[in-house]
């Protein structure tokens, strides 16, 4: 398992870039960030609340083994 990170809005497919404000549910629906504010910040697949994507970083010494 692992937070799969997709790389165009599911609305209207514009391309999201690891730079750009996404947004995503948590079943991992992703939207842009004009979407998302359109929508209210509800997915419309499954009515989750979405929340900014967490951009990645590098390796976690915690978390990581
Ligand atoms: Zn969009
Ligand atoms: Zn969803």
């Amino acid at each position: 398992m692992g937070l799969e990170m997709r790389k165009s809005c599911e609305a209207c497919e514009i391309n999201i870039s690891i730079e750009t404000n996404a947004y995503i549910c948590t079943h991992e629906c992703t939207f842009c960030e004009t979407c998302t504010e359109n929508m209210n910040y509800i997915c419309p697949n499954c009515g989750g609340e979405l929340v900014r994507r967490p951009k990645p970083s590098g390796t976690c010494p915690i978390t990581s083994k």
